[in-house]
């Protein structure tokens, strides 16, 4: 196979960040970059290594079961973005090196337990839900600030920021609305203590508005690896 298109779409989208943090008035090294690989296989992973990417965003923890296997000792992290079941705390406790994705008190003691078993810590992001889609994960806003109170306790969990899916609209007030919501959000917890200085939002359709809105790092799947073949809803 040839996967010239992933240097060249790299380069673009990189680009287009940069872009996208000078209109802001930001320091385009204040962005990150965090390519979603999910449903494209260990091969296009590799390719995508050779021009020196190393964390990996994947929706499901078979995908970093699988992945994790074909590519072991490339020294990849990867990071979890999708919902994580309590039951599969255990692989993620083993193979992944973040969790964007944690949204409830459940799972949080179902990763401490496990990370304790592996004697390991990781970063975590608390996934927010911002928009109204019945269909979107994350802890209600107005539960936050308990949230994190009760996340201080789990040594296993490193809290470093927030994370959040834009509701899905041509509207960009209404989706630059949920970026602005969980901006304030993170600026509230920190008068409060907490230290939160990631905030994920953005995905290759709405990035610019992300980071107009204050996002540290972006995830970007399509724009590098292009378009996916798996319907959404399988996600
Ligand atoms: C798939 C996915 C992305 C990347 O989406 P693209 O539109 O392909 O850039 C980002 N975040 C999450 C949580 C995702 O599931």
């Amino acid at each position: 196979m040839d996967y010239s298109h992933l240097a060249a779409n790299w380069a673009d989208i990189r680009r287009r960040v940069d872009a996208a943090c000078r209109a802001a008035g930001r320091d385009p090294a204040e962005v990150s970059i965090l390519p979603v690989s999910k449903t494209f296989g260990a091969e296009v992973v590799r390719a995508a290594l050779a021009l020196g990417l190393s964390r990996f965003g994947e929706n499901k923890v078979q995908e970093i079961r699988d992945k994790s296997a074909a590519l072991a000792g490339c020294g990849i992290d990867w990071v979890l973005i999708g919902h994580l079941q309590t039951n599969k705390a255990k692989d993620v406790a083993r193979l992944a090196s973040e969790v964007q994705s944690l949204d409830r008190l459940e799972l949080a003691e179902a990763l401490q337990r496990r990370l304790q078993a592996e004697e390991r810590a990781i970063d975590v992001l608390v996934q927010v839900k911002t928009s109204p889609e019945e269909s979107k994960h994350g802890l209600p806003p107005g539960e936050l600030m308990p949230f994190l109170e009760r996340l201080r306790g789990y040594d296993g969990l490193r809290v470093r920021g927030l994370m959040t899916l834009a509701t899905h609209t041509d509207d960009a007030e209404a989706v630059r609305a949920c970026f602005r919501g969980l901006r304030q959000l993170r600026d509230q917890a920190e008068a409060q203590g907490h230290r939160l200085p990631r905030l994920s939002m953005g995905m290759s359709g709405d990035f610019p508005l992300a980071i107009a809105e204050g996002a540290t790092e972006v995830r970007i799947g399509t724009a590098i690896f292009g378009r996916r073949t798996v319907r959404e809803g399988n996600y």
